[in-house]
């Protein structure tokens, strides 16, 4: 079912839109079927779990950070990751940029827009990604290269359409900004339930877990 899953998505996204599948609580066998299937990049929640699949599938895709990030954990997400598309406060950047360095490597980071405006979602206000944008510019070892939202939880998908259009305009207000380690390329926006009008809006990073792998047994 998996191969099958992830070639009709294939089929239904345009080229230049990459597929992240979101793997949390995935099995190795699972996550194979879909790398087997043609998946290039795993998007990842956990340190922990990642730890577990790596020696099974590390060189073989990419992989992006897309949990909540913790700063004791940083140094190893750095180590790990090729993407870390969650990213909300100039702290986060600088631990990044510190870590990166430390292992010499340029980091390439999205910065997480709260497009709901919701109090306990993590992200960026829509208004204040500018000024964490700007802020970067002294790390040498970070580079922004766009975008990433969630959008509120909503019965449907259609009424994200507002929080995926916000969330383009800014991604072109920046890339209309762009400094030397600020490259507006991925618009990481939509999951199961939206990626298609998330790709209408502009998005060229979809986030698939569900369509992929099923309802999901969370821990
Ligand atoms: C789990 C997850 C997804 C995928 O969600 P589905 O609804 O299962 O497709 C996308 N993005 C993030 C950040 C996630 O944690």
């Amino acid at each position: 079912m998996i191969k099958e899953n992830v070639q009709k998505i294939f089929k239904e996204i345009p080229e230049d839109v990459l597929l992240v599948a979101a793997v949390k609580s995935r099995s190795i066998n699972e996550i194979k079927e879909a790398v087997d299937a043609g998946v290039k990049i795993i998007g990842e929640n956990y340190l922990q779990e990642t730890e577990k699949l790596f020696p099974y599938i590390e060189h073989i895709v990419k992989w992006h950070y897309i949990g909540s990030i913790q700063k004791k954990k940083i140094k190893k997400i750095v180590k790990i990751f090729d993407m870390i598309e969650t990213v909300d406060s100039v702290d986060v950047l600088r631990e990044i940029d510190e870590r990166a360095k430390g292992v010499d490597k340029i980091m390439p980071v999205l910065i997480e827009v709260n497009s709901g405006r919701e109090e306990q979602k993590s992200g960026v206000y829509p208004e204040q990604v500018e000024r964490l944008v700007n802020a970067a510019a002294p790390f040498k070892n970070v580079l922004i290269q766009g975008l990433m939202t969630m959008g509120p939880f909503a019965d449907d998908p259609e009424k994200l359409r507002p929080y995926f259009k916000l969330t383009k305009e800014l991604f072109d207000f920046l890339k209309a900004r762009e400094t030397k380690n600020v490259q507006m390329k991925y618009l990481s926006m939509g999951m199961s339930d939206s990626y298609k009008i998330a790709i209408q809006e502009g998005a060229n990073i979809v986030r698939i877990g569900t369509l992929i792998f099923g309802p999901r047994h969370d821990r």
